[in-house]
C-alpha cells in the first residue's frame, strides 16, 4: 500500500513536469486544483499548531516533578534546535540558492501579500493583536502560536482543575493529524496540478533550466546543512557524554534506519527507546527525554522550515532586514514543534513560517516534489538528536547524582557502622560499610538487597 502512494507521488510529479512543458495552456487552466489542495492544507494548519503546541507545553508540566532531568532536556532541545536554525540561516544567507531562480514559479498560484513594516515595534505590535479570533480569520500564525504558548502556561499554573482541557487538547491534535494523514493521500493529485503549473509558468518565461539549478543547488545545501548538524551533535556525544561516538551511531542505526522508512520519528520511538536502552542510558532518563524528544525536538524538521522561507524570499527577490530573520528563527523553532514527528508534518506547519514573512503559502509547491525524500533525511536528523539528548542528559544526571552521593558519603563518614539511607538534595542514597564507604543510589541498591 505505502509502495502504491509513492509511486502514485511520482507518477503527480512526471506528468505535472510533463504536462508543465508539453502543455502550459492546458496546465494553467487547471490551477485551482493545486490551490484546493493548498486550501486543504491551510484549514488544518491553525488547529493544529495551537493544539499540537498546547498539548506539548502542558505536558511539561510534569517537568517540574521530573527536577533535573527536564530541565536538562529543555535546556538541550534549545540549544540543538537553534543551533540547527542558525546554521540553515548561515548557509542560506551564503549560498543564495534562490538567486536566479523564476518568481513566477511561486507567484503562479497565489499573489504575494501586502508586506509587513520593517520596523522592530511593528513586528511585535502584529505577535499580539488584539482579537484572537480576529487574527485567526485573517491567518495570522505568530499570534496564534504566542496565544498557544500562553494558554499552554496558563493550563499548566492551574494544575488539576485544566487537566481536562489538556486532555481535551491532545485528543484534538490526534484528530487533526488522522486528517492530515488522510489528506497527504491527496498528494498526487495535488503534487501533478501544483507543479504542473509552476513549469508551465517556468516554460512560458523560459527559465525552467536556471529554476532546476538553483533547486538543486538549495537541495544541496539542505542535505549539508543537516550534515553539519549531525557532525556536531557527534561531537557532544564524544566530547560530552564521554562515550565512543562512532560506537553510538552505529548503535543507533537500527533506529535511524527505521525513521528514513517511514518518515516518522513518533513511529519510530519504540526502536529508539530500545537503542536507548541497550546503550545503558538510564532507564528514567530513556523514558521520560526520548517521547518528550520526539514530540519537540524536531532539528531538521525547523531547519527545513527557515532554510525554505529564506530560500522563497530570495526567489521573490524580497529583501528581510535582521529582524524579519529573526522572526524566521522564532517561526522556524515553534513550526518544528508543532510538526509533531509525523510523516510531513513539517510541510504542514511550514505555512507559519510562511507567513510570519508574508510569503504566499503557494510556495511549497517547489518543495512538494523533493518533501517526500528530504522528510526522511530529516527524521533520521531528528532521531539522531533524540538519541544524543538522551546520552547527554543522561550524563549530566549521573554527574550530578555522584557529586550528591559523595557529599552524602562525606557527611556520614565514620558516624554510623551500619547501613542507613540518607537524602541528599531530594534523592534517596544508601551508604553501606563503616571503614569503606560505599555510596548507591537508594533504587539501585534496593535491587540488589533489602535495606537492614
Ligand atoms: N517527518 C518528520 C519527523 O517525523 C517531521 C517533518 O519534518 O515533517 O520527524
Amino acid at each position: 500500500m505505502k509502495n502504491i502512494g509513492f509511486i502514485l507521488i511520482l507518477l503527480g510529479i512526471a506528468l505535472g513536469a510533463l504536462g508543465g512543458i508539453f502543455f502550459p495552456e492546458q496546465m494553467l487552466s487547471i490551477r485551482w486544483v493545486g490551490i484546493l489542495f493548498m486550501n486543504m492544507l491551510k484549514l488544518i494548519v491553525l488547529p493544529l499548531v495551537f493544539s499540537a503546541l498546547v498539548s506539548a507545553i502542558a505536558s511539561m508540566g510534569d517537568l517540574r516533578k521530573l527536577g533535573a532531568v527536564g530541565g536538562y532536556t529543555i535546556a538541550y532541545v534549545m540549544l540543538s534546535v537553534s543551533i540547527a536554525v542558525l546554521i540553515g540561516i548561515v548557509l542560506v544567507n551564503l549560498i543564495q540558492p534562490g538567486a536566479g531562480i523564476d518568481p513566477s514559479l511561486i507567484l503562479s498560484n497565489g499573489p504575494i501579500e501586502e508586506h509587513q513594516s520593517l520596523e522592530f515595534s511593528s513586528f511585535l505590535l502584529s505577535l499580539f493583536p488584539p482579537n484572537i479570533i480576529d487574527a485567526a480569520a485573517k491567518f495570522e500564525i505568530m499570534p496564534i502560536v504566542f496565544f498557544s504558548i500562553v494558554f499552554a502556561l496558563g493550563c499548566t499554573a492551574c494544575g488539576d482543575s485544566a487537566k481536562p482541557v489538556v486532555e481535551f487538547i491532545t485528543g484534538l491534535r490526534n484528530v487533526f493529524v488522522k486528517m492530515i494523514t488522510w489528506l497527504m493521500h491527496l498528494t498526487p493529485v495535488g503534487l501533478f496540478a501544483l507543479l504542473g503549473t509552476a513549469v508551465a509558468e517556468a516554460v512560458k518565461q523560459n527559465r525552467l533550466i536556471e529554476s532546476v539549478k538553483g533547486m538543486a543547488l538549495f537541495l544541496l545545501m539542505f542535505l549539508g546543512g543537516l550534515f553539519l548538524h549531525v557532525l556536531w551533535q557527534w561531537l557532544v556525544v564524544k566530547i560530552v557524554a564521554k562515550r565512543n561516538a562512532s560506537a553510538y551511531m552505529r548503535a543507533a542505526s537500527g533506529a535511524l534506519v527505521t525513521a528514513f522508512g517511514t518518515s516518522s520519528s513518533m513511529a519510530t520511538l519504540p526502536v529508539t527507546l530500545a537503542v536507548a536502552k541497550e546503550q545503558r542510558i538510564s532507564d528514567p532518563v530513556a523514558k521520560f527525554v526520548l517521547p518528550f524528544a520526539t514530540t519537540i525536538n524536531l532539528a531538521g524538521t525547523a531547519m527545513y522550515e527557515a532554510v525554505s522561507a529564506l530560500f522563497f524570499a530570495q526567489i521573490l527577490g524580497l529583501h528581510l532586514s535582521i529582524w524579519q530573520q529573526c522572526g524566521v528563527f522564532v517561526a522556524a523553532i515553534v513550526a518544528g514543534m508543532g510538526a509533531t514527528g509525523i510523516p510531513e508534518g513539517g510541510l504542514v506547519t511550514m505555512i507559519t513560517v510562511l507567513r510570519s514573512v508574508n510569503i504566499p503559502t503557494s510556495a511549497i509547491a517547489l518543495l512538494l516534489p523533493f518533501d517526500r525524500i528530504l522528510d526522511r533525511f530529516r527524521t533520521v536528523v531528528n532521531v539522531w538528536g533524540d538519541l544524543v539528548c538522551a546520552a547527554t542528559v543522561d550524563v549530566f544526571i549521573k554527574r550530578k547524582q555522584d557529586a550528591q552521593a559523595k557529599r552524602a558519603a562525606t557527611k556520614y563518614d565514620g558516624s554510623f557502622s551500619k547501613t542507613i539511607k540518607v537524602t541528599e538534595e531530594g534523592n534517596d542514597f544508601i551508604i553501606t560499610g563503616s571503614r569503606h564507604l560505599k555510596v548507591l543510589p537508594a533504587k539501585e541498591y534496593e535491587l540488589t538487597k533489602p535495606l537492614e
